[in-house]
């Protein structure tokens, strides 16, 4: 099967009250909506599913799993998806809305999807200032991952007509709010370690941030691109399973539990398959779960079978050889 279906017809609408309205109905039915932000251009989906953040993956054709950036209606949502620190408090305060995103530690039970943030202990989230976004997270109720709405390895779109080039046939709307009046991205903020610091340079410049909070450290020269990802310079940190991995697996040692894919006899309570019926998609959506699930401490590895390297399996192929080498 393919990966971006497509089949589909792309409206560009502009965001009035129905606009709005037919996108919130189509995020909480867990379909992809491209939105303005006063950064750039996002693609959104529902953060609590882990189908349709698998569904921007796929539609974006993104070669790996990186950890999406979570947008929230309002600065008082935070707390239901992180835990938030005095930083955290004071900076949401006195810069949100606007483009400065905060990594910070996933709050336990929250429903985020795992792939949404790659299977870390951690979640960026933030409250974006354009009018437009506001509108819709807070009609949609939910809130929604949303990387950049170009086709990895494109430029981020400032414009609906950017997204129409790259996205056509791959998502159903696109809301029209004019033209992104920052073009840069957000400031990328983790508040997770012990000393704040900068992952992506953006928007709000360190001074803004230290005005706030006092001294943080700064990273590298901005210039990211979706292939590139600087956020995981210092937090390299992968997820990744504390039983080592065994790749492209055909037979289960007795130690061994097995993360199946496709049509497998094989069942029991450590087994798990990613998808019977060999859905790249549904693979992604259960990925990161599943290892987790998996991941206990009488297990001596975790086989997995052969995952073909065709569309999110590519991206699939990629995680699980990281998480192979650091075990
Ligand atoms: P994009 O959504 O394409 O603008 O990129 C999101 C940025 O946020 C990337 O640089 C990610 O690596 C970074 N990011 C998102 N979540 C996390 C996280 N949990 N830890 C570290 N960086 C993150
Ligand atoms: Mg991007």
């Amino acid at each position: 099967m393919t990966d971006t279906r497509p089949e589909l017809t792309t409206r560009i609408i502009a965001a009035g009250p129905e606009g709005i309205a037919g996108a919130a109905g189509i995020l909480r039915d867990g379909g992809l909506v491209a939105f303005p932000t006063e950064t750039v251009y996002g693609l959104g989906g529902d953060a609590t599913s882990d189908r349709a953040v698998a569904a921007i993956f796929a539609v974006k054709d993104r070669p790996r799993f990186n950890p999406l950036i979570i947008h929230l209606a309002d600065p008082s949502d935070a707390g239901m998806l992180v835990d938030m620190d005095w930083r955290a408090r004071l900076l949401a305060e006195t810069l949100w809305p606007g483009p400065l995103t905060l990594v910070l530690p996933r709050r336990r039970g929250t429903r985020v999807s795992l792939l949404a943030s790659a299977g870390l202990d951690s979640v960026a989230v933030r409250v974006p200032a354009h009018p437009v976004a506001r509108r819709l997270l807070a009609a949609a109720g939910l809130p929604i991952a949303a990387p950049s709405a170009n086709r990895s390895g494109r430029v981020s779109p400032t414009d609906a007509r950017h997204v129409l080039t790259d996205l056509d046939g791959r998502i159903p709307l696109i809301l029209a709010g004019g033209r992104s009046a920052v073009g840069l991205e957000s400031t990328v903020l983790d508040l997770t370690a012990t000393g704040p610091a900068i992952l992506r340079p953006g928007a709000i410049d360190r001074a803004a941030i230290e005005a706030v909070i006092g001294p943080v450290t700064a990273d590298g020269p901005p210039g990211e691109t979706d292939e590139q990802p600087k956020s995981p310079g210092r937090t390299a940190r992968h997820y990744a399973p504390a039983a080592p991995l065994r790749l492209n697996a055909a037979e289960v040692g007795p130690d061994e539990a097995l993360l199946a894919f496709g049509p497998d006899l094989r069942k029991g309570p450590r087994v798990r398959n990613l998808s019977e019926k060999g859905d790249l998609r549904e693979a992604a959506a259960n990925l990161f779960a599943m290892l987790r699930d998996l991941d206990r401490p009488e297990v001596g590895a975790i086989a997995v079978s052969p995952i073909p390297e065709e569309g999110l399996g590519a991206a699939i192929n990629d995680r699980l050889r990281r998480a192979a080498l650091s075990a």
